[in-house]
């Protein structure tokens, strides 16, 4: 595979983001692990949290500048906005757009606000993305260690004619030189991240335990029996193919697995499944998908509600709530 594009350390200008002063806005996921890991590195950060925000003793409690959302943007050239996307737009207009100065950075961790137009930053800031490939505390504990998660970035606007470093110096900030720093556009992240959650992680993924678990079911056989084999199992499999693809977790199941795993899984998701990932890509693509949540948001998310609700209520949920119950080694994992 060319790896051209895998970009690391010696690409790097470091002085660019030593001269800046860094406004995290938010201290969430990303947000507590980007401000953290840049702190301790020794840049200029300040967190900008909204008034009562109950994460403001955390910031204080590691030393970092807290300030509210708008004194933060005001001190700093380089804002990453780092609060939930449903939350950006609003955020964006009332409390960090009146406070940008031309020559500023604005920096977004996923596309969705500004590949949608749900911001429209000036023509004189920079707008680049840093996306970490991992979770927040798994971005932070690998940093802290001398380590990496890999990071893609990209460049929407570059006013200054240095956004792309600006961004690459602050993904190597994070650490992702270290595992790889590969550019994309905000079209290709947003749409991609949207694709994949839809058709295989999220979407995908539930969908199949879901019909594998009321197949099973509706045949006669047990639910804690189905529940084991069609959830509880997939982190098993998901592990083996997240260490070595799918070869190695072929390696890994016996050979009769494997076996129906070339003759059926093509089965399971065959043309039909493959034609509708095409209409759900064109959909995101056409931005008919953000059209849809962007209005079920400035809503009552009542249809979102319903689905979540019914979600909740599926027989799988309570025979897993009782099974995972005996469980000792998930307790306190969310179950
Ligand atoms: P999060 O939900 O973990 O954190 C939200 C933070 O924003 C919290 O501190 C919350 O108090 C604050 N906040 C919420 N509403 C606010 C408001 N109205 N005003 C001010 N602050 C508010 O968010 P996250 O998962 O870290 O996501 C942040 C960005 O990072 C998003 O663009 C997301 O797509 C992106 N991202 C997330 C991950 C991840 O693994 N979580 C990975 C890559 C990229
Ligand atoms: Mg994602």
């Amino acid at each position: 595979m060319s790896n051209a594009c895998m970009l690391s350390a010696e690409d790097v200008d470091p002085k660019l983001l030593a001269a800046r002063r860094l406004a995290i806005i938010g201290y969430g996921s990303q947000g507590a692990a980007h401000a953290r890991i840049l702190h301790m590195s020794g840049a200029d950060v300040r967190v900008g949290l909204r008034d009562g925000s109950g994460s403001a003793e955390a910031v204080r409690g590691v030393g970092i500048t807290l300030r509210s959302v708008p004194e933060a943007v005001k001190e700093a050239n380089l804002v990453a906005v780092l609060i939930p996307d449903t939350a950006q737009a609003k955020v964006y207009r009332e409390e960090i757009a009146p406070h940008l100065k031309g020559g500023d950075a604005l920096l977004f961790a996923h596309g969705f606000n500004i590949h949608f137009g749900q911001i429209n930053p000036p023509k004189d800031v920079d707008v680049i993305m840093v996306a970490p490939k991992s979770p927040g505390p798994m971005l932070y504990r690998e940093a802290s260690q001398g380590n990496g998660v890999p990071s893609l970035i990209a460049v929407h606007q570059d006013a200054t004619g240095r956004a792309r470093d600006v961004a690459l110096a602050y993904a190597h900030g994070l650490g992702s030189t270290r595992a790889g720093v590969l550019e994309t556009t905000f079209a290709e992240e947003t749409e991609t991240d949207l694709f994949g959650e839809q058709a295989v992680l999220c979407g995908g993924l539930s969908s199949l335990i879901l019909a594998g678990f009321e197949t099973l079911v509706e045949a006669g056989y047990q639910p804690e029996v189905a529940y084991f084999e069609c959830l509880h199992e997939v982190k098993l499999i998901v592990d083996l193919i997240y260490q070595g693809g799918l070869t190695g977790m072929r390696k890994g199941v016996s050979d009769t697995a494997e076996w129906g795993d070339y003759v059926s899984g093509p089965r399971v998701i065959g043309a039909a499944s493959r034609k509708a990932m095409q209409e759900i890509l064109a959909e995101i693509r056409s931005g008919e998908f953000a059209k849809r949540w962007i209005a079920e948001g400035q809503g009552s998310q009542s249809e979102f509600n319903r689905l979540r609700a019914e979600g909740r209520k599926h027989q799988i949920e309570e025979v897993g709530a009782r099974l995972r119950s005996r469980m000792a080694w998930l307790s306190g994992s969310g179950k």
